[in-house]
């Protein structure tokens, strides 16, 4: 997930996502139920209706940014249906098991 957002700020002329410990933070601030600010500068964050990463994400989940127009930088706030977090929870499953390697392959697939 991190990777393919990452790839789609590079896509993104100028405007990059926050890093990891940014990210954090912002998401902190939204489960507080506060009005997240900038981990940068300190400005309050401004809602896009539309995400920049729309057409990354999973079948029918939709999101919104959460932008800072001084330091270009925005979070993208993912909202999973059932479906679409369900496909998300099978594809890190697909993805431990391939990282485990071939014996915990031949047991998944027992
Ligand atoms: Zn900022």
């Amino acid at each position: 997930m991190n990777a393919t957002l990452e790839a789609a700020s590079r896509r993104t002329l100028r405007w990059r996502t926050y890093d990891e410990r940014q990210s954090r933070r912002i998401d902190a601030q939204l489960r507080a139920g506060g009005h997240p600010c900038c981990p940068g500068c300190g400005a309050a964050l401004e809602a896009r209706p539309e995400t920049r990463v729309a057409r990354y994400l999973p079948l029918d989940a939709t999101g919104y940014d959460l932008e800072c127009r001084p330091c270009r930088r925005f979070r993208a706030v993912v909202r999973h249906t059932v479906r679409s977090l369900r496909l998300v929870r099978m594809r890190r499953f697909a993805a431990a098991v391939v990282a485990a390697g071939p014996a915990a392959r031949a047991l998944a697939t027992a």
